[in-house]
């Protein structure tokens, strides 16, 4: 597999969780179809869409650009193409997850206790009190940036004990996509409390209503750990 093919698979998962985001959005804002579902009944801005698409759109442009240059380089130096064995892609999405959620979990907490990076960079996607799902990349262009380190450290700690295969980047990148997209719905996740470790959707809503405490993206696991839970009470 090509340098351009991993690039043009990249970007075609990207490009295709952030259709998802905008159709989502659309139901969320539009419509009443997830309406039984909300988790705050404050009602949205009737045009909060537009207020926020171009800053969504401004990083989406920047996200694929950084994307592109940098699987141009490092693809590789960082992946192996085989088809993979059965375990191996479980094994290569959960070990990259859990160091890029630790990262995050840190990075995040830091963005709301330093009082400075609070005001400069982090307000912007805090602006989000009700968030709906494409205000997973309403973020001051730093903030992507800071958390995209995630994926990088992830990748660089994985490929230091064995070649990452491809297919497990293309599955880890569509989850994490969607994941983001998810947590910031708004709606409660039906399936989350059957998934061990997940950290669902309410407590990032919760995250956005209260503006601190449950720092962590993907894992439940970091607040619990270092005493940053937030509940509804
Ligand atoms: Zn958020
Ligand atoms: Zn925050």
């Amino acid at each position: 597999m090509s340098n351009i093919t991993i690039i043009e698979i990249t970007l075609g998962i990207f490009f295709f969780g952030n259709i998802i985001a905008l159709i989502y959005s659309c139901l969320v804002l539009y419509t009443d179809v997830f309406k039984k579902f909300r988790l705050q009944d404050k009602p949205y801005k009737p045009d909060v869409f537009f207020q926020r698409l171009p800053l969504i759109l401004l990083n989406l442009a920047g996200v694929s650009a950084v994307t592109f240059v940098s699987l141009y380089y490092l693809s590789d130096f960082l992946f192996e193409t085989s088809f993979p064995s059965w375990w191996l892609i479980p094994f290569q999405v959960s070990f990259i997850f859990i160091i890029d959620d630790a990262w995050f979990y840190f990075a995040h907490r830091l963005l709301h206790e330093n009082k400075f990076l609070l005001r400069k960079i982090h307000y912007i996607h805090h602006q989000a009190i009700t968030p709906f799902p494409w205000e997973y990349i309403y973020v001051h262009p730093l903030e992507w940036m800071i958390g995209s380190f995630g994926t990088v450290l992830g990748l660089l700690a994985l490929v230091m004990i064995m070649p990452i295969n491809v297919y497990a980047f293309f599955v880890y990148g569509a989850i994490r996509n969607l994941h983001e997209v998810e947590i910031h719905s708004d709606l409660c996740s039906p399936i989350s409390k059957y998934i061990p470790f997940l950290n669902p959707t309410e407590n990032h809503d919760l995250h956005h209503s209260k503006v601190k405490g449950n720092y962590a993206s993907m894992f439940n696991v970091w607040d619990k750990i270092f005493g940053t839970v937030l509940t509804k009470d």
